[in-house]
């Protein structure tokens, strides 16, 4: 990187930070937006909020200190004084005291930044370049501070990158170019000219020239378009070798099915199937009969009934001699799911047991040496059971409940524990179509569009501070009647520690001001497992009221007696999770009520409690909080096991996608290890893109 022009060992380091560790990173290293600066605008034609462009001559540079206040540090302010015969403003520095000495009197400038009035127009640190010297013979690019010009800043369409400390755009600006000069040339095409045409598609070096120093505003978009279909294409045929793995794999198992077992399974349920379970049963019995492993992704809104359809395909395994397990991404809901499995088996042969956080030594190992000797056949647990010594002697599937928390990389896990499990994975909140082909396009996807019979639809209100009390009163209400509440706090953001005293002062102060009358119980992450559990079933059994919680009631949590759910500061939840939190509710014959307390002023938040008192609709709401969020942020920073995208949003550019997706799958069916020299250069793409992360070991 050092060998760049502008580049030294400090920028290097800075550039290190960013993951730009070579030029050829540093070219795909893409901007966030662009500023088009080829307009000059007259400083006597400059509006207020506008973002502008202005040339002139320095008139006048002073530095003022304004002495500290109290406890206050001194700030001090850089003004410098633009004319350019139309008029003159003001661009002001505060705290740069150095850039003082950055202009003389006389000097021919440009600036760019937001338009402001404050005392006249004025502009706060705008971007500048120093064109000519005053004294000089305008030549340009000779200056000091690092503000000379060099044409890619200004009387062009500039780059706008996503910055660190220390670096600044003309930094990052000066690199790239450097790059390109250096490293363009040698950028490999991944694409076939056949493909390009096909498409209409920039060659990779015009569109990476163009990302960077488009010469007008289409030539973005052209760049963006190959670069997004870059994106998608290599994703897609990470996804179709991953597929090509699976089918390859036999089962090695032929499982015995048919109407007998079907109808001994369901018998295990209180209730009838639904058309949707109906639906998913015959697609979970088709993957059975497959010679391959299944990798089904069951998506459903919340209440659907995914967990019957879990058991059943557990069953499947169990009645055919073989163990199943399920992950869960909670002890609470392990402990649950325990329990709702234990009521449907009893007074059958099948042995249940579940591994928790708080075991006695004892209990736990003899739950272990279960699994491993067969002797346990459903085994219901968290996660951590892919991490430890867990065995089973012979596992035929494995359900790993809510998904979205872990990601779809089990496989590999049991892999190397030398087992080939059926896996089902359940999501807790249902994905657009497009992003979820885009990400598990690997997946036989079964959707569960269809609630069980007798649901009455939430009732969604919104309640502002001038209404609590009101809502508080519909919360004793139901007490009265029998019913129950969740309260939940607000995450508040990246503390545990500070969640947590949130939960604990709004349970304290809800039992003694609100509430003195009710019973209310306390659950967060950082309680004992013996204390969560009991906490759980005080609530369950309806000993408690009002249960205050953190976000740990958010999935899967079911007590149906529950009709009031309380989210306190909804402004701070993302609207998939607020509809995730929703469907703890309306799970009982009663009318349930969903309080959104908030006091949100911003434009989003507002938006985002509005779709939810508007919709019930788990996938209409995962498309709106698409479209508020955007891609990368649709499934949090917690999503684990996604990609890093240089280009998310080309996630739900659906046409594209379906194109990169065939394009992808045709390539590895004709050419399952990309061997051929015409794929050698979309085979380098991939294992610098991905490396081995996602599982192409046998390319
Ligand atoms: P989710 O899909 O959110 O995981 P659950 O599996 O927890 O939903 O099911 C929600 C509730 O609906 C449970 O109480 C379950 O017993 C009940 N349930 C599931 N399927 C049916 C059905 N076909 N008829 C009636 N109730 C059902
Ligand atoms: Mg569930």
């Amino acid at each position: 990187m050092q060998f760049l022009r502008g580049v030294g060992p400090g920028r290097a380091r800075l550039l290190r930070g960013l993951g730009v560790e070579t030029p050829e990173a540093l070219l795909h290293y893409y901007p966030r937006a662009h500023e088009d600066r080829r307009r000059i605008t007259p400083v006597g034609e400059l509006a207020e909020g506008e973002i502008a462009v202005v040339r002139g001559r320095v008139a006048r540079v002073l530095l003022q200190r304004i002495p500290g206040r109290r406890s206050r540090r001194p700030l001090s302010v850089v003004r410098v004084v633009v004319a350019d015969g139309t008029g003159a403003f003001e661009a002001e520095w505060w705290n740069q005291p150095y850039r003082k000495d950055h202009f003389r009197e006389g000097d021919d400038v440009v600036l760019s930044g937001k338009v402001v009035r404050r005392r006249g127009l004025r502009m706060s640190s705008p971007e500048v370049e120093i064109l000519g010297r005053a004294g000089a013979s305008g030549e340009p690019g000779e200056g000091v501070g690092g503000e000379e010009g060099d044409g890619d800043s200004f009387g062009r369409i500039v780059p706008l990158y996503p910055l660190t400390k220390g670096l600044r755009q003309r930094d990052l600006r000066r690199a790239v170019r450097s790059a390109l000069d250096s490293h363009l040339a040698g950028l490999e095409d991944p694409l076939p000219p056949r493909l390009l045409a096909e498409v209409d598609l920039l060659p990779l070096r015009d569109a990476v020239s163009s990302i960077h120093f488009p010469p007008d505003p289409e030539a973005v978009e052209r760049a963006k378009r190959r670069l997004r279909f870059d994106e998608l294409l290599l994703l897609q045929l990470a996804l179709a070798i991953r597929r090509r793995d699976l089918v390859r794999e036999e089962r090695g198992f032929a499982y015995n099915l048919g109407p007998e077992l079907d109808r001994r399974i369901r018998a295990r349920f209180p209730f009838t199937f639904t058309g949707a379970q109906d639906r998913a049963v015959a697609d979970l019995n088709a993957d059975f009969a497959a010679p391959h492993p299944m990798n089904r992704l069951l998506q459903g809104d919340v209440g659907c009934g995914k967990t019957a359809l879990a058991l059943y395909a557990m069953l499947v395994a169990v009645a055919n001699g073989r163990q199943a397990a399920l992950l869960a991404p909670t002890e609470i809901l392990a402990e649950q799911h325990h329990a709702v499995f234990r009521r449907a088996l009893e007074g059958s042969r099948v042995r249940i047991a579940a591994l928790a956080g708080g075991m006695r030594k004892a209990d736990r190992a003899a739950v272990v040496a279960g699994a491993a000797a067969g002797e346990v056949d459903v085994l219901v647990s968290t996660h951590a059971v892919l991490e430890g010594d867990v065995a089973f002697r012979d596992l035929g599937v494995a359900v790993v409940d809510e998904q979205h928390r872990f990601g779809v990389h089990q496989r590999r896990a049991f892999r190397d524990k030398g087992l080939r499990p059926d896996l089902l994975y359940l999501t807790a909140t249902p994905i657009p179509r497009t992003l979820c082909l885009a990400l598990f396009g690997d997946l036989d996807v079964t959707v569960v569009d269809e609630r069980p019979p007798g649901r009455r639809p939430v009732i969604t209100i919104a309640v502002p501070p001038s209404r609590e009390g009101e809502a508080c009163e519909l919360v004793r209400r139901e007490a009265a009647a029998g019913r129950q509440a969740f309260f939940v706090c607000p995450l508040v953001e990246e503390s545990e520690e500070l969640d947590l005293r949130a939960a604990e002062e709004e349970a304290v102060r809800l039992r003694t001001e609100v509430f003195p009358d009710l019973r209310v119980g306390l659950l967060h992450g950082r309680m004992k497992a013996a204390e969560k559990r009991r906490a759980m079933e005080e609530f369950r059994a309806g000993r408690t009221h009002v249960l205050v919680s953190t976000v740990v009631v958010e999935v899967g949590v079911d007590v149906p007696n529950a009709s009031v759910l309380a989210v306190l500061h909804a402004e701070r939840f993302g609207l998939s999770q607020l509809h995730q939190l929703r469907g703890r509710i309306g799970r009982g014959p009663h009318q349930s009520r969903c309080l959104l307390f908030s006091d949100a002023k911003g434009e989003e938040a507002r938006a985002r409690i509005q779709a939810m008192v508007d919709t019930d609709d788990g996938f209409r709401i995962a498309e709106r909080d698409l479209a508020l969020r955007g891609p990368g942020e649709f499934f949090g920073t917690r999503q684990s096991g996604l990609p890093d995208l240089r280009m998310p949003e080309a996630l739900v550019e659906g046409a594209l996608l379906d194109r990169a997706r065939r394009e992808a799958f045709a390539a590895i069916a004709a050419d399952p290890l990309l061997e051929r020299e015409e794929h050698r250069a979309l085979r380098n793409a991939l294992r610098v893109r991905f490396g081995d992360r996602m599982d192409l070991v046998r390319v």
